[in-house]
């Protein structure tokens, strides 16, 4: 099957120049001026489109997504069935789950897990990476298995005391290992403990609504232990990826590092760029539908993060994907988010995200502080390709890539909405913003995943990733 990308012009992370895309089965057969032409009359591509006018962008790649993730005594709600095709009409043709460790069980059981929910439901390719809540001798061992099984990096965690809590100790240890076998360690940080205590005296005083899920985790909370994380990653001499950096007390410490010539990366998300707790103040319950840990900040902060990611303080943009309803259960269990009317402490961590994220990076890069379109390529897609070891493979169009690539039109404006999103959750946190572009075709190798808003990919066409180690932009 051959198809032919007609008259785009092709953005990669390093330029942008006009060019036909010729797909041959899965991968880019070739990239260049007139292809139709050049094929001759004996060689027609079984399919044509034209991309006159619109981008031809490498598919994108979202790093952080929780399909089915069990929290709080419920379930994150889309499936990776239903969040695989959610992803894929935004233009995200890759994600990368976490498989989580059990306290008290192996590393393996995780995996096996994930891969058992993932397996045969995913419309899009998808890998990885591995949360580890223990660690201990075997667990480190394991590490250096699942490395070999594509898995290769680890999730660790300064928050969450009891349930995912790492110590010092156990970080630097990890951390240590990673030296040895190329692995790389995500971190979660925040002062979990600290929190805890704000949160509870919070709590007791009776301020238990939604906003004050937010105000009780304070940006110094991040800052102090993302800069702890990275001063071990200088001790072991490796790499650290800091995930959903939410403050810019957190990016700047990532920022600093940089300047000393650290090898420290951060993500952010689009909800630490477009929300504001300022908005829930008012004690509504609606806070609940934002609450997601670090959390949103003030509005103040947005700008500095929207700074970093220009400048390349901060290197990628992923979701954190991670819906519950407001006003339905799932499973035979109650209502999701309401499981925290009494108390914020109680309400499901999680927004959801993973369909809108080059919605939001296009309209409030692109277009309203004129980003280039390779910078946005490389945020979205190139960056989290080389840090999770998915380059050249995914991540850029070039002959012999994966054939993974939207077709963005500039000129098809859609308005966000929950009543005509594909995620499987009853609000959206964008609710009513237009976005001047969308994705008028997303092909997943070499495959049509959507031709508009039609849905023409297949549960289980997606593949398991087995990535490489990282590759450092
Ligand atoms: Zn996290
Ligand atoms: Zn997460």
């Amino acid at each position: 099957m051959r198809t032919l990308i007609q008259g785009g012009t092709v953005v990669t992370a390093e330029g942008s120049y006009p060019a036909d895309v010729l797909v041959d089965g899965e991968t880019i057969a070739s990239v260049g001026r007139d292809l139709g032409s050049a094929l001759g009359g004996g060689s027609v591509p079984d399919k044509t489109i034209d991309a006159s006018g619109k981008y031809v962008i490498p598919g994108a790649i979202d790093v952080h997504t929780h399909m089915e993730l069990p929290f709080g005594g419920t379930f994150a709600k889309d499936t990776f069935e239903t969040g695989t095709r959610a992803a894929a009409w935004g233009g995200t043709t890759t994600i990368i789950d976490f498989a989580v460790q059990s306290r008290g069980k192996s590393l393996r059981e995780g995996l096996d897990a994930w891969h058992a929910k993932a397996e045969g439901n995913c419309a899009i390719d998808y890998g990885f990476h591995m949360i580890m809540s223990d660690v201990n001798d075997a667990t480190l061992k394991e590490m250096d298995q699942l490395i070999e099984e594509g898995v290769t990096d680890f999730k660790l965690f300064t928050a969450y005391p009891g349930v995912f809590l790492s110590d010092d100790g156990a970080i630097f240890r990890a951390m240590l290992q990673t030296a040895e076998n190329g692995g790389l360690i995500l971190m979660h940080a925040e002062n979990g403990v600290a929190i805890d205590i704000i949160a509870n005296r919070n709590a007791e005083s009776g301020l238990t609504d939604p906003y004050y899920h937010g105000v009780s985790r304070y940006p110094v909370f991040e800052g102090e232990c993302v800069n702890r994380v990275i001063r071990f990653a200088e001790a072991a001499e490796v790499p650290v990826y800091i995930v959903h950096v939410s403050s810019h007390k957190a990016m700047e410490q990532i920022r600093e590092a940089r300047d000393r010539g650290l090898p420290a990366y951060g993500e952010t998300c689009p909800q630490y760029l477009y929300l504001a707790y300022e908005d829930y103040a008012d004690g509504s319950f609606e806070g609940a539908k934002y609450i997601c840990s670090p959390p949103i900040r003030e509005r103040a902060n947005q700008e500095h993060l929207w700074t970093a990611l220009a400048m390349d303080d901060l290197q990628a943009v992923s979701t954190d994907h991670c819906p519950f309803c407001m006003n339905e259960g799932y499973k035979g269990l109650p209502r999701q988010k309401q499981l925290g009317l009494e108390s914020f402490a109680k309400i499901p961590n999680g927004v959801p995200g993973v369909e809108n994220r080059l919605h939001l990076l296009y309209k409030g890069g692109v277009i309203d502080r004129g980003w280039s379109m390779n910078r946005f390529v490389q945020l979205v897609s190139t960056a989290p390709a080389k840090l999770m070891g998915l380059f050249p493979r995914k991540g850029t169009i070039a002959v012999g890539s994966d054939a993974d690539f939207v077709v963005w039109d500039p000129d098809r404006p859609y308005t966000i909405s929950a009543k005509t999103h594909y995620m499987r959750v009853d609000y959206n946190p964008y609710e009513g913003m237009t976005i001047p572009g969308s994705a008028a075709y997303v092909f997943s190798r070499g495959q049509m995943v959507f031709e508009g808003d039609a849905f023409v990919g297949k549960p289980g066409d997606g593949q398991y990733l087995k990535r490489s180690q990282y590759n450092l932009p």
